[in-house]
């Protein structure tokens, strides 16, 4: 039988894990990394990192959407667990979340079902920050700092005997020839690539402080968080539905730090190290989906929108679920 080949478009978060995966699942087949940015020139790099799932993330369905929270979990956890973990820049957090206004804003079923600790807080713990806090819930969760990530999967993934080509792509057909299966991972690109009109844009912008006593995570209400990470404090954040805009907005920044101040005033004293904005790849919902287009078998995997991170490895099982399928398939026909 002949070599698989297959070609994943996309160099994020969900393209490197499906990458990766492709390789453990199919250690013959000949993979191929597709994209035109790379490691700091991808959305994914913006990314906090953490692990925490909105209760409002959606798969096709409630059964898939879990399962795609406990396989990314469990990946995440085992490369934690491994000596690899400094490297890959998986740790593991712990943290609080507050609201003053609605107790189901603390709540999170997708979390509690999945990490080690989720509990509600005590009333000394509301007390830890000043506000009105009348909710609240503190868990352990984990944060993969795509900054090590990415560029560690991808040389992983090359030692493996993956292959990377930078180029970009305007459409499927001129795929056709190289590939047998190409895997769309391409975060917002594929808008254009699949004219999805599903798919949006939500705007993020970020501070990264120098602050070395923040231990704990902070999450509050109005998109308020406050993320330790290897390389500063992660000081967010904002939502702007359809906003293609990536300078950096002055307002944002002002806005960002008020509210954090406000939470942790102790990071009025902290040294701005950069601020970055990124568009989060939005679908309702994210499409995990397999496709024939002409010649080319298709898999489609994007619209991760605020949670890429955390769900990048799940969906990357599903999708290996669809290659399989196609691989049979033609095995088939080759033997008929
Ligand atoms: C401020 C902010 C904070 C965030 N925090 C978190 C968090 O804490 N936890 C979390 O889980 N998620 C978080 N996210 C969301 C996360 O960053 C995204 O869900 C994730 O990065 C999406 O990954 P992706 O691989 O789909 O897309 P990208 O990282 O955008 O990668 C897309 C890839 O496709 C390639 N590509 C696209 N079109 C083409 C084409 N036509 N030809 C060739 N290549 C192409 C690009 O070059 C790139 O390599 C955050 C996002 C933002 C903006």
């Amino acid at each position: 039988m002949s070599v698989l080949r297959v070609g994943v478009l996309g160099a994020g978060v969900v393209g490197v894990t499906t990458a990766t995966e492709l390789q453990v699942e199919f250690p013959t087949a000949s993979i191929t990394i597709i994209a035109d940015k790379f490691n700091k020139d991808t959305t994914s790099e913006v990314a906090a990192g953490i692990f925490r799932p909105s209760p409002s993330f959606e798969g096709p369905t409630p059964e898939i959407t879990s399962q795609w929270i406990r396989d990314s979990y469990n990946y995440y956890d085992e490369l934690r667990r491994s000596e690899q973990a400094p490297r890959a820049g998986v740790s593991q957090v712990s943290g609080y979340i507050f609201s003053s206004v609605d107790p189901s804003l603390v709540q999170n079923h997708l979390l509690e079902k999945t990490v080690p600790l989720y509990r509600r807080t005590t009333e000394e713990e509301l007390k830890l920050c000043p506000g009105n806090w009348k909710y609240g819930s503190y868990f352990t969760t984990l944060l993969t700092e795509c900054t090590k990530f990415l560029p560690w999967s991808l040389e992983r993934f090359e030692r493996a005997g993956g292959k990377i080509a930078k180029k970009t792509v305007t459409k499927f057909q001129d795929l056709e020839h190289d590939f047998d299966i190409v895997i769309n991972c391409t975060g917002l690109g594929a808008k254009y690539l699949c004219s999805d009109n599903k798919l949006v844009p939500i705007r993020g912008q970020i501070i990264k402080v120098h602050a070395p006593w923040i231990k704990t995570f902070f999450y509050a209400e109005h998109d308020t968080y406050i993320i330790p990470r290897s390389d500063g404090v992660t000081l967010g954040g904002c939502r702007h539905y359809e906003s293609y805009d990536i300078s950096l907005s002055r307002h944002d920044s002002a806005a960002i730090k008020e509210r954090c101040f406000k939470l942790i005033p102790s990071l009025q004293k902290a040294q701005v190290l950069k601020e970055c904005v990124g568009l989060r790849p939005h679908r309702n919902v994210v499409r995990v989906e397999a496709e024939v287009l002409g010649k080319l078998k298709v898999v489609h995997n994007y619209g991760h929108g605020g949670y890429g991170v955390t769900s990048a490895p799940g969906t990357a099982k599903h999708v290996i679920k669809h290659v399989r399928e196609f691989h049979l398939s033609a095995d088939k026909h080759s033997k008929l």
